[in-house]
């Protein structure tokens, strides 16, 4: 994840560390073929299998056949007409996700989780005082194993950025190490798209000004990014050279994103709010959009005339995923309330219970 707070931090000096990521494979589909024998060596889709379902995740079987999460079911089973739907059992994910955790914590205590399956491991200094983290890495995979059952992969590095393209590279079951005189090449090749953080606006406009690969974005001054990208084109900046000094936080509270507005004038007209509210709803999107997030809670807030605030959410199973469906789930929340009983001064949205867009990416391919 990167938050805005963070990005300053994408710059040296710095000194070395070890990070690991570590992601579970195709989660919540092999906990369901682990569980059930019966779904073992076949195409599952973890979601709704309905005429609006959509696909929360596919086991490695559905991959073969295209089968994506985020993708509507109905897609889904016209791609693999054998394809098995099987409902979530999130209370289950979450069980696995705390052991995991646990393993994690064997080795050391700066853990930053990105979402059930996946988390940042600091393990410069370990707990168990193992020299190379590939080792530390191989550990804590042959402990999960033991453990649950399942198979993680982990990417080894010497930062973030790193590190989450390296676990993606050795998928399923592997590992891989992006040492630090391969960073900056391992980023060269790299396809703006696939930049952990530049979501597909973000991309687009690189690609319209002739950045399409982390070489490119290399070529360019650190003034060009800032100017054409803001803030996050300083962090573009660094991590086209292979630069990252985030630091893996084990406090990170940042679980929601949200804005809000106090009007100059107070609001009672539906209409007039829908206008404000609007506001807020491209606002949130623009930031998941551009860190590659995604929440599942979507909450309304309203203050009213007498500083009374009120908070309305509704959540949904699987990540809101476009601007549309979080404008609809926002308005709906605002209709609810609609007559206002006093003058609204103040609304806010905020989307929670963030995860990754990227957690079912197919593999990336590199050349080395
Ligand atoms: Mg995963």
């Amino acid at each position: 994840m990167i938050d805005e707070d963070e990005v300053d931090q994408a710059a040296p000096p710095g000194r070395q560390r070890k990070i690991i990521h570590v992601d579970m494979d195709a989660f919540y589909a092999s906990v369901e073929q682990r569980d059930n024998p019966d779904l073992r060596g076949k195409p599952v889709a973890v979601g709704g299998s309905q005429e609006r379902g959509v696909v929360a995740a596919a086991s490695y079987e559905a991959r073969k056949f295209g089968v994506r999460s985020a993708m509507p079911s109905v897609t889904a089973k016209r791609q693999c007409p054998d394809l098995i739907f099987v409902k979530p059992r999130f209370e289950v994910y979450k069980a696995v996700s705390q052991q995991i955790r646990e393993i994690f914590a064997e080795h050391t205590p700066i853990i930053e989780p990105l979402s059930l399956d996946e988390a940042y491991l600091d393990v410069t200094e370990n707990l168990q005082s193992v020299p190379l983290a590939r080792d530390v890495a191989l550990a804590i995979r042959s402990k999960i194993k033991e453990v649950t059952g399942l198979n993680a992969s982990a990417g080894i590095s010497y930062n973030k950025f790193l590190a989450k393209l390296a676990s993606d590279y050795r998928k399923p079951n592997g590992q891989y190490v992006i040492a630090p005189e391969m960073g900056p090449a391992f980023v060269e090749a790299l396809p703006v798209s696939k930049f952990h953080g530049i979501g597909p606006a973000t991309s687009a406009k690189m690609n319209s000004l002739g950045l399409h690969t982390g070489l490119d974005m290399r070529n360019q001054s650190l003034e060009f990014m800032q100017a054409n990208f803001g803030k996050a084109g300083g962090y573009y900046y660094w991590i086209s050279r292979g630069v990252d000094n985030r630091e893996v936080r084990a406090d990170r509270i940042r679980k929601s994103v949200g804005a809000e507005n106090t009007f100059a004038a107070d609001l009672t007209d539906f209409d007039a709010m829908v206008v404000e509210l609007e506001r807020l709803i491209d606002k949130v999107w623009k930031y998941c959009e551009g860190v590659g997030n995604r929440g599942r809670t979507v909450t309304l807030k309203v203050k009213f005339n007498d500083f009374e605030i009120i908070t309305r959410s509704r959540s949904v199973s699987l990540a809101v995923s476009s601007r549309s469906d979080l404008g609809r789930l926002s308005v709906a929340l605002l209709q609810n309330e609609i007559p206002v009983p006093k003058p609204v001064r103040l609304l806010g949205l905020s989307l929670s219970a963030l995860q990754h867009s990227d957690d079912a990416e197919p593999q990336l391919v590199l050349p080395m």
